[in-house]
């Protein structure tokens, strides 16, 4: 047997695809990297090819990370990888690599307001298979039934160098949720893809099988994933917070908050990639519906999140806002790029928070919502699209040819499912993620 480490680059299908290399030659691989092939990009989530602009043309490297390391010992198995970036063979970023973009909408947060991000990926995933288990929702039992899942992937999270936070059962049928504490930058989004892959790993070494699909079964809730953030300024001192502010929000952190509400309906489809993603976007699966700011409100897009803390230096470093409307079928990196690059449009705006939400908003008319400045959210992939494309702004965060290409992708995949009934999509995306 020969030790390999696989490289791996999270992409725009949301899968994590690479290539392994002998662990001996690590030094040299860490330079070099591993070849990768442009078209790649256009694999969808169902091993479909969308129209590529490369074809069969050009050649790339996609260069591992050593700080991304996980080695998950299983035993009989030691599971070795590493994230890294996809550049040409000139040492550039390439245009479709979704670390770079984040690298990039994180050095634009930077450049325009001098504060670097902290995040934390909250993750819900269910159990494949027929269960037992009801009426199990936060149970004990139903943790007990998987403590042994739980407690192995912890320990991995750990020894993968992150921070294991917590774990539960949660409402759904077989769902858990996994949370870790906050990172800094593209580390966060590195975390959240270690995540996923320790899970469906953990699972698999214990002889069951993970889903991350964005909705299992159309009559319930979803599986979110949610991202925490804050800020730190040059000094590391935290300035999300502010007490006199609304909601506790530092006049920077209103900005970013207006900007993600302004931006939301034309980053959806980054953050929420998949044609089922729109099942769970819906009112009453406490996932979020209308582009609104709530205050504690799990039924928000975007939270003002509580803080426990009591010593005001420790509440300024909790304080936090989550971003509720994303899932796992989307690229970690790439939806908090797209979040980052909203949040940053709103600081360069000089835009300010609207007040909060504290109540249903799916019982307002239409008009109503309109007076008021909420929209319902994109109902399905295509208006997402539809959205993004439209939005010269959003474009203008990407690299020219991202927004056409990442279309062209998501319109084969809604073509991959389009005569599928819904609980039959909801199955075909379960074998996916
Ligand atoms: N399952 C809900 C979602 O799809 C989230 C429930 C919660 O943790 O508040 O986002
Ligand atoms: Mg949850």
């Amino acid at each position: 047997m020969m030790p390999l480490i696989f490289a791996a680059t999270s992409d725009i299908a949301g899968k994590v695809r690479g290539k392994a290399f002998p662990a001996d030659d690590i030094e040299k691989r860490l330079t070099r990297g591993v070849g990768w092939t442009p078209t790649n990009v256009q694999i969808n989530c169902f091993d479909g090819i969308a129209e590529s602009p490369f074809g069969a043309l050009g050649d790339l490297l996609l260069i591992p990370d050593a700080r991304t390391e996980v080695k998950a010992d299983f035993g009989e198995t030691i599971e070795h990888f590493m994230l890294g970036d996809i550049v040409t063979l000139e040492g550039e970023p390439w245009d479709f690599c979704t670390r770079s973009l984040l690298k990039s909408a994180l050095e634009r947060l930077e450049r325009v307001a001098g504060v670097r991000l902290l995040a934390a990926f909250e993750h819900e995933f269910q159990i494949k298979g027929e269960t037992e288990l009801v009426g199990e929702g936060y149970g004990r039992n139903g943790f007990e039934a998987r403590r042994a899942l739980c407690e192995t992937l912890m320990g991995q999270i750990s020894a993968a160098g992150l921070k294991p936070d917590s774990i539960m059962k949660e409402y759904g049928q077989n769902q858990y949720e996994v949370v870790i504490g906050p990172e800094e930058g593209v580390k966060a989004a590195d975390a959240a893809v270690i995540v996923r892959e320790l899970t469906r790993s953990t699972a698999r070494h214990l002889g069951e099988a993970a889903t991350y699909t964005p909705i299992r079964d159309p009559a319930s809730v979803g599986n979110g994933v949610h991202i925490h953030m804050s800020f730190l300024d040059k000094d590391g001192q935290p300035v999300t917070y502010d007490a006199e502010g609304p909601c506790g929000m530092s006049s920077l952190t209103s900005a970013f908050a207006a900007g993600v509400l302004k931006y939301l309906d034309s980053i959806l489809a980054l953050t929420a990639p998949s044609v089922i993603s729109y099942l769970r976007l819906t009112p009453h699966r406490w996932s979020a519906a209308y582009n609104n700011l709530g205050f504690r409100d799990r039924e928000a897009s975007l939270r003002v999140c509580p803080v426990t803390a009591k010593d005001p230096d420790s509440v300024a470093r909790q304080f936090n806002i989550e971003y509720r409307a994303a899932d796992a079928a989307a690229s970690p990196h790439l939806a908090l790029a797209a979040v980052v690059h909203a949040g940053v449009q709103g600081i360069e705006e000089g835009l300010t928070a609207p007040a909060p939400t504290e109540e249903d908003l799916s019982l307002l008319s239409p008009k109503a919502l309109e007076e008021r400045g909420f929209v319902r959210l994109p109902e399905t992939l295509r208006s997402a699209l539809e959205h993004l494309d439209g939005n010269a702004t959003v474009s203008g965060w990407f690299p020219d040819k991202f927004v056409p290409l990442y279309k062209a992708h998501k319109t084969s995949e809604i073509g991959h499912v389009a005569d599928l009934d819904v609980q039959a999509q909801c199955t075909a995306y379960e074998q996916t993620y």
